[in-house]
């Protein structure tokens, strides 16, 4: 067996130990004689699975007891729909426009309401965050939007904006559970579980209570009620199984890590590594602007397409897989959510070096 170190965006790594472990019970899970996929949502094997799993996110996200926590199907980008359809009241609400996420979510909005552009960072290609200390917030507004780790540019919120007291919602799919959040600051944090969690196929939404209710937009299908979902603990109908098991397992590993405080002291060492290369390197230049670096996504370019090409190529057969940027930075990104480990991040640096000595 031989494994490649995975710099895709999502979906992406999972640690080896969890895979191992879902391995050893696929034909037997603890003694059922079944495997979690083919087990009843409504068994009491499968209940007592997605309740450990919400209450290990909650003791590592301290969440504390007034959110609702919500295993979702429909991606990240179904619940841009979610968002405006539960909470806008008034028909109107702020978005930051961070990237390509940011952009899609205001764009959904715009079909139930008014979406406002409160900031953008479009002018130099999303490669920074804009000033949100003084938005043109309005007292009508429902709510304040952002992509707070944008996967495709390689940015992130090192500070929350000021919502001048609206609700906070959060796209957080490519930071999740990668540093401690103080949840009680935002009224909606969600994710696609897929780039620092677990495979695709499940969203999960932190919901703060007071935002669960039936006034929703007319029209709002039963499934994309919040509050069907939490009144129903997110057995409403079958859930992705499977994918909230795997989820499982990884908050157990975060949690065997020391938690988010012990994987977030690693996640800045491993970013610094990369960083500090393309900060001296004289042939690869990372995209986004120093204060605003992500220590998720790292976009990085040559300058050369062709150089960028071969270098994609290059690293491809040396088994450092996914590293073509998005097509709209070009270049490359790594992605080094969680799972990825330190040594994967060390060798990729020694083989970049290797590449600028041959090539330069
Ligand atoms: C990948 C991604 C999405 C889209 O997720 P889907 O689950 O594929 O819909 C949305 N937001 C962010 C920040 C992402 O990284």
């Amino acid at each position: 067996m031989s494994r490649v170190y995975n710099f895709s965006a999502g979906p992406a790594m999972l640690p080896e130990e969890v895979l191992k472990e879902a391995a050893e019970e696929m034909l037997d899970y603890r003694g059922s004689g079944q495997s979690v996929m083919e087990m009843s949502h409504r068994s009491k094997t499968y209940d007592a699975i997605i309740k450990e799993a919400e209450k290990d996110l909650r003791e590592l996200m301290n969440i504390p007891d007034n959110y609702k926590v919500l295993f979702l199907q429909g991606g990240a980008s179904l619940f841009f729909a979610q968002v405006p359809m539960n909470l806008m009241k008034n028909k109107k609400a702020g978005y930051i426009l961070t990237g390509q996420w940011a952009k899609k979510a205001y764009q959904e909005a715009k079909i139930y309401g008014e979406a406002v552009e409160l900031a953008s960072s479009a002018d130099k290609t999303f490669s920074y965050i804009p000033d949100c200390s003084d938005l043109p917030i309005t007292d009508d507004m429902d709510y304040v939007y952002i992509c707070e780790n944008n996967t495709i540019y390689g940015t992130k919120y090192k500070k929350l904006p000021d919502t001048k007291g609206k609700i906070l919602v959060s796209d957080v799919s490519s930071c999740f559970l990668s540093e401690p959040v103080d949840v009680t600051k935002y009224g909606v944090i969600y994710g696609g579980v897929q780039k620092n969690i677990g495979p695709a196929g499940c969203v999960i939404a932190i919901i703060r209570e007071d935002l669960i209710s039936d006034d929703v937009l007319p029209g709002t299908p039963t499934m994309m009620k919040w509050k069907t979902q939490a009144d129903n603990d997110s057995l409403y109908n079958t859930p992705p199984c499977y994918t909230i098991y795997i989820c499982g397992k990884v908050f157990k590993w975060l949690k065997a890590q020391g938690g988010l405080e012990a994987i977030q002291k690693k996640n800045i060492e491993k970013a610094q590594i990369l960083y500090d290369f393309l900060d001296s390197s004289k042939m690869f230049k990372g995209t986004v602007v120093k204060e605003d670096r992500s220590l998720m996504n790292v976009p990085f370019v040559t300058g050369n397409e062709e150089l960028d090409a071969n270098f994609v190529k290059e690293a491809t057969a040396a088994g450092f897989v996914n590293l073509k940027g998005h097509r709209t930075v070009g270049g490359m990104r790594a992605s080094i959510y969680n799972a990825m480990p330190m040594e994967g991040v060390k060798k990729l640096v020694e083989f970049m070096e290797k590449f600028e000595k041959e090539n330069s």
